[in-house]
């Protein structure tokens, strides 16, 4: 048996407005990762199921390692189409807004939904949620946002019209939140409902290689670059990486071909803390990327040295200037946040 995690109130509300719904929106945060387009399609084959008209629309392109998931082709891109776009979201009886707290995070889709005069619900699970849904279910506690989904369907009643499709798309959510069951993942209501996902069919093991194993020779080529070129802060128990715009052209770089790079530099001892530094193609922008173990807060850091947030363990943010900026920028960070650093244990 699962927690009743979500609020009564928020279930009883949502299942008021979905009977009456007959044209749903679905929409996720800019450049989706695999919870944000798992949450997104798991939810969508749980309404298509139910004969409401439903379209998930994302701000821009998703990786290329996603597009396996049932539904996928349907997903509709803001940046392609933004008309039609706009006029889905304009008409929608309810706009589900999974995976992302604040409008900013859908980039130029934000003033679309926000005029809407659509019926809002928030699932997400980033802290401090902005107030720009009338029910907002947002837990933190939680490590995925597909996984609040599939709490939302079962406590709905409708476990049993969750398709293998839609199962597959819970799952891939829940595993990538995760870095596949490595991080935030003790949980272990994460397993009984791995359970209840596997009865419907889905092939778990498949699921992983599908994912994380298809990787094109470049990206591999690059991540072996990357790597050479890390550079590790033994006394702060940190490590960083960076790629300009001149690396990633020189390595054939594709949208996504990154993805989980900085994950990679914790896996040397001792390292708790790791930073990822992306010169931005469209922007004159750095990306930056923050991943901890343990407790060591990175959204802090995020917050405080390069704008951004996110979570205790991932998080993320920018920074306007040259690369060697960026660098000096984490290297100031890394002296604030010494003692923490030092005193965390992985
Ligand atoms: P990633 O490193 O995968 O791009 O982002 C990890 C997490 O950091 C995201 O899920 C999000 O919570 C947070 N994050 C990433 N970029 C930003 C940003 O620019 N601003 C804020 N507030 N959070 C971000
Ligand atoms: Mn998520």
């Amino acid at each position: 048996m699962l927690s009743k995690i979500i609020k009564q109130a928020s279930i009883d509300h949502f299942a008021k407005w979905f009977e009456r719904a007959e044209q749903i929106v679905i929409v996720s945060h800019v450049s989706p990762d695999g919870d944000a387009v798992g949450s997104s399609l798991g939810l969508a084959h749980f309404f298509a199921s139910q004969d409401k008209q439903v379209r998930v629309i994302v701000p821009n392109a998703f990786p290329d390692f996603l597009k396996w998931m049932p539904g996928s082709k349907d997903i509709l891109q803001y940046d392609r189409h933004k008309k039609l776009a706009d006029r889905l979201i304009a008409e929608a009886d309810i706009i589900c807004c999974l995976d992302f707290n604040a409008l900013s995070r859908i980039d130029a889709m934000g003033t679309a939904v926000q005029a809407s005069p659509a019926r809002k619900i928030l699932i997400d699970h980033h802290l401090n949620p902005e107030d720009f849904c009338k029910i907002i279910i947002s837990h933190p506690e939680i490590s995925s946002t597909s996984e609040l989904v599939f709490r939302l369907i079962c406590r709905m009643g409708y476990f049993d019209d969750i398709s293998k499709e839609g199962a597959e798309c819970i799952y891939t959510g829940m595993m990538t939140d995760t870095g596949g069951f490595t991080y935030n993942s003790n949980d272990r209501e994460i397993y009984f409902i791995i359970g209840e996902l596997l009865s419907k069919g889905i092939d778990k093991d498949a699921i992983y290689r599908k994912v994380y194993n298809t990787y094109s020779e470049s990206r591999l080529r690059l991540m072996g670059y990357v790597l050479s070129q890390m550079k590790v802060y033994s006394a702060c128990n940190a490590a960083m990486i960076s790629l300009t715009k001149k690396e990633q052209s020189n390595f054939h770089y594709i949208r996504g071909d990154s993805e989980g790079f900085v994950n990679i530099p914790l896996s040397i001892k001792n390292v708790v803390l790791s930073c990822f530094l992306r010169e931005d193609t469209e922007k004159p922008m750095i990306k930056v990327s923050l991943r901890s173990v343990g407790s060591f807060p990175c959204n802090k850091l995020a917050a405080e040295f390069f704008n951004g947030g996110g979570h205790l363990n991932a998080s993320g943010g920018e920074f306007y200037g040259t690369m060697e900026e960026a660098r000096q920028r984490f290297e100031q960070a890394l002296e604030s946040y010494k003692p923490l650093l030092t005193a965390s244990k992985a």
